[in-house]
């Protein structure tokens, strides 16, 4: 029997937080930059109740998990800033892996957001007993919560490739994200399959270091050069006494990076040209040999796939011990790497610099909405949300950084922080209505998702001759299709008529999702 064949039951009235003029319960999941910014943020507006929970022993997300050599960001850190803790101290540009990391742990710290994270505490389940949220740990602690907002990010599981042979290897094999602090790679013969953003970092940072760097790519990449500069004490000085100077710099990069590469990727050509041109020229300058250049150099657009920033790699790629191997990977043995050429490339070390699973977000946490809908069920591998926030069916259940948000070559904590703005709104509605639940009606999330498919085609994801996690199989876009400016415009007051409001009384006919909870109800 599924739930749909099953009775309502009636659940004992329980007065929701609104109606009493309590306050919330809220769990977060995940104590990254967004998980941050959501307790900071909520504080603010006056939700005190919070919980985080985090799988790890430290926050940070992916600025902790991430520690390959040469990680940096390529978004200016003057906006790759939280707005409440905009940092004059920033030692480059662009910074470095580490920098980021203190910073989250420093912000953590300095807004008591650390205090209340339950670390090294997965969440297992997350069940709707409306109005409130199951949550299930790992180490099998129950706790119900009025509210669960998950902040997991969105690339964090790792994508391993499936090639023969991979799990035969003797050497020493990683993926980039579990980088293996404890192998020395200096001097050795050094494997990696990739060249994305993190294996360009990888790559620019180490090949000076190993013995031989055997690089497979499958697909070029665009590359832009990555103006990075060291700022001077002088400067930091500056920007310490003149606050002011640090929001005009937010400001500016925000301008510039939306005005320039989003802009181009969403459908004006004429930037994208300009792109294009800047990458053509990097390359040219970059890479002599016209054979390697021609090797390196896509054969769709730029734009089509993420661009990469940086200027470490071309010089690393035309050094002596830098192999770039075209041919497709035929098999991988205990010793090497065959590719379909017949050639045998001999390595002592193989780094997988393959990605990440772009639809996982909350999973594998499972989570049953109304009526025992399964999250999971419902994605079916293809995630989608109402304005990349939630979904119908999830009552009180909200996401940061959810499927189909802006993201690529713009600061997420921009976007972090407008999500976590919009779901405070929701949150005072509920409170100002004495609301038990709100969840985005069918209508309104099936719409916002049409409006985004039909405009795939404008896009350079779907016209630019290129295969990307950018747009799934059936041609629908993982992300935001539109300029994140209007993304961010159509979030700054919610349209609350796209929203179930429920009250009490709608929400006591509710269906237990498993029987389990019919028995705690009967
Ligand atoms: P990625 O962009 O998904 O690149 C994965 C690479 O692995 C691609 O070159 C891909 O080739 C290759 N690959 C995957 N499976 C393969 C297989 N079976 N055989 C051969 N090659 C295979 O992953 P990433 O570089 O880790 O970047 C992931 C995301 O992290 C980026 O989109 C970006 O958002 C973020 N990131 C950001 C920064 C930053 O500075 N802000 C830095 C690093 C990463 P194909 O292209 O042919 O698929």
């Amino acid at each position: 029997m599924n739930a749909h064949d099953r009775t309502p039951f009636s659940l004992p009235q329980q007065t929701g937080w609104a109606k009493s003029g309590k306050q919330p319960s809220i769990a977060i999941i995940g104590a990254g930059m967004s998980g941050i910014a959501a307790v900071v943020k909520l504080r603010k507006a006056g939700y005190a109740n919070l919980t985080v929970y985090e799988k790890a022993d430290r926050v940070g997300g992916t600025w902790r998990e991430n520690q390959y050599p040469g990680l940096s960001c390529d978004v200016p850190s003057r906006w790759y800033s939280f707005s409440f803790a905009l940092n004059p101290d920033w030692n480059y540009r662009y910074s470095y892996g580490p920098e980021i990391q203190a910073y989250m742990e420093k912000t953590a710290n300095d807004f008591g957001v650390t205090n209340i994270v339950k670390f090294n505490t997965p969440v297992v389940d997350l069940t709707y007993e409306g109005p409130k949220w199951r949550l299930t740990t790992e180490n099998g602690d129950i706790t119900h919560y009025d509210i669960v907002i998950s902040a997991t990010g969105v690339l964090h599981k790792p994508a391993h490739p499936n090639i023969d042979g991979l799990e035969t290897f003797k050497g020493h094999m990683f993926h980039t994200a579990r980088w293996d602090h404890s192998v020395d790679l200096k001097g050795k013969r050094v494997g990696i399959i990739g060249t994305g953003s993190t294996a360009a970092q990888i790559i620019g940072d180490i090949t000076d270091k190993v013995g031989a760097m055997h690089v497979f790519q499958r697909t070029p990449r665009w590359m832009v050069p990555l103006p990075q500069t060291k700022y001077k004490a002088a400067w930091k000085w500056l920007m310490r006494k003149l606050p002011f100077l640090q929001r005009r710099a937010y400001q500016f990069y925000f301008d510039a990076m939306v005005n320039h590469f989003s802009a181009a990727t969403v459908g004006n050509q004429k930037k994208l040209a300009r792109i294009q041109q800047i990458c053509l020229r990097h390359l040219k300058k970059g890479v002599a040999d016209p054979e390697l250049r021609a090797k390196l150099t896509p054969d769709y657009k730029a734009g089509c796939k993420r661009l990469i920033f940086c200027s470490t790699f071309y010089p690393a790629i035309t050094r002596p011990n830098a192999h770039l191997i075209t041919d497709r990977i035929a098999r991988i043995t205990p010793t090497d790497i065959e590719t379909e050429d017949g050639k045998v490339h001999e390595l002592d070390a193989l780094i997988l610099a393959t990605g990440f699973d772009p639809t996982a977000f909350i999973l594998p946490t499972k989570v049953t909405g109304e009526n025992g809908a399964d999250l999971g069920t419902f994605w079916n591998g293809a995630p989608r949300a109402h304005r990349a926030v939630s979904m119908p069916g999830f009552p009180n259940f909200w996401m940061v950084e959810g499927p189909t948000g802006p993201v690529g070559n713009l600061s997420l904590i921009t976007i972090s922080e407008y999500q976590i703005d919009y779901i405070i709104s929701m949150l005072d509605k509920m409170r100002d209505e004495g609301l038990a639940a709100i969840a985005p009606r069918q209508e309104a999330f099936a719409a916002y998702n049409q409006q985004m498919q039909e405009r795939v085609p404008e896009t350079i994801w779907a016209s630019g001759g290129c295969d990307s996690w950018y747009i799934d199989k059936s041609g629908t876009p993982n992300l935001y299709p539109f300029l994140p400016t209007k993304y961010l415009e159509d979030m700054h007051a919610p349209n609350f008529g796209e929203y179930r409001l429920m009250r009490e009384e709608e929400i006591a006919n509710c269906i237990p999702a498993t029987e389990e909870k019919a028995l705690v109800y009967a």
